[in-house]
């Protein structure tokens, strides 16, 4: 028998109610009946608000635990299993501008700082990549791996000399003026994901944290993914 709330596996009997077996959680104390209003569209139901509140309505793990009732845990794995479900993101190879830039983020203490290197296709305004590690030229390298079969499309950044190591210069053009794209959206992540926001006290706790994030907010920002999610979604009512 599996708990309800926290999804632990130690659960005893623990007498009867309406003629049903009742389960105690060893783990979390919850009591609860098998069968018993947790059908599996309402589990589907919830897992999707859960995913929704986090990706796009900025609501923190925390808050989302407290409002239904579940374990931080619990709330964390479904956003993981969501993030894996989507599978990998198409990139399409007509794109022909990209632009690339850093923004920072913490991982468990103000000290530890996490970066992330974003690629941003300009003509649709959209994160279609990026890697988490360290400020350096092996990071951005991984980034640049996922895309440099793109080739009728040029690079644009601002003039973090990483970029011109690892770019050829034939496909890089460096300025401020040339990332005005990806500026906003570094703002649009800020904002659309608690978890981002400058707020001193939010803080992650890992870097797959980090990814899953940035994986569901990649998905639900993109109009024929979130159509996908949403018929999943719907069909539960
Ligand atoms: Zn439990």
């Amino acid at each position: 028998m599996v708990c309800k709330r926290c999804e632990s596996k130690e659960c005893i009997k623990n007498g009867k109610v309406r003629c049903l077996q009742r389960y105690l959680c060893k783990n979390c104390n919850y009591n609860f009946v098998k069968g018993d209003r947790r059908t599996t569209a309402g589990i589907q139901a919830k897992k999707a608000c859960c995913v929704m509140l986090y990706s796009i309505g900025k609501i923190s793990v925390n808050m989302i635990a407290k409002l239904f009732d579940m374990y931080r845990s619990l709330v964390y794995k479904w956003l993981n299993e969501a993030a894996v479900n989507f599978g990998e993101y198409e990139i399409r190879d007509d794109i022909e501008a990209i632009e690339f830039d850093e923004m920072w983020h913490f991982i468990g203490k103000k000290a530890n700082k996490l970066w992330i290197i974003k690629a941003v296709d300009r003509s649709k305004h959209k994160t279609i990549a990026w890697v988490t590690g360290n400020r350096d030229t092996k990071t951005f390298r991984k980034l640049y791996k996922k895309l440099k079969h793109l080739k009728k499309c040029k690079f644009y950044t601002d003039d973090w000399e990483v970029f011109s190591k690892v770019l050829t210069k034939d496909r890089h053009v460096i300025g401020k003026e040339h990332t005005v794209t990806i500026e906003q959206d570094n703002s649009d992540t800020r904002h659309h994901l608690s978890r981002f926001t400058r707020k001193t006290k939010v803080v992650s706790k890992s870097e797959n944290m980090v990814n899953t994030s940035l994986k569901l907010w990649q998905f639900l920002t993109e109009n024929t993914t979130f159509k996908k999610f949403q018929s999943v979604f719907l069909s539960i009512f």
